[in-house]
């Protein structure tokens, strides 16, 4: 399975009282690679590696080959990094923000309910807070729910706004 994984404010969060992983990233590289790694995501991600192929899709347009450095040192090899640049020339500035399913991605894993409403017919969106402490085990629970078929579970947190339009 393919899954991808926003970063702003989904691995990389940088909210009050934000928790990260202790850095890994060796000091010959800290100039260019210095952003902190969500506490929980170097497991999550190392587990989910080993049987699948990890992606990066981000609307903001930080350098591809950086980002790769930066989850390396946290042992993961991601395929490909998809940043705004990439989007763009793939989709032009209109339309969605993001389009997993058109990069061949099974699951993508965001904070946004924006991206989650962009895609909801595609039912391959997993929106996790960052604020949220189990946010790895919700993740988890959509990559088994994809490996069965099955859409990721809706959180109990759907904005009332999207129920109202019957989207959830
Ligand atoms: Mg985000």
């Amino acid at each position: 399975m393919r899954i991808s994984f926003d970063l702003d404010d989904t691995l990389i969060c940088y909210h009050a009282g934000a928790k990260h992983e202790p850095s890994r990233v060796r000091w010959w590289l800290r100039p260019w690679v210095y952003e902190p790694l969500r506490l929980g995501a170097a497991d999550l991600l190392r587990e989910l590696v080993k049987d699948h192929e990890i992606w990066v899709y981000t609307t903001s347009y930080r350098d591809p080959r950086t980002v790769s450095w930066w989850l390396w040192c946290y042992g993961t090899r991601v395929g490909r990094v998809i940043n705004q640049d990439h989007h763009e020339r793939a989709f032009g500035r209109r339309g969605p923000s993001k389009s997993p399913g058109r990069f061949g991605i099974h699951l993508h894993v965001d904070d946004s309910w924006g991206v989650w409403a962009e895609n909801r017919f595609d039912r391959n969106v997993c929106v996790v807070l960052p604020d949220d402490p189990d946010w790895a085990d919700k993740v988890r629970a959509a990559v088994a729910c994809v490996g069965r078929n099955a859409p990721p579970p809706l959180p109990p947190d759907v904005p009332e706004e999207y129920r109202s339009r019957g989207w959830a």
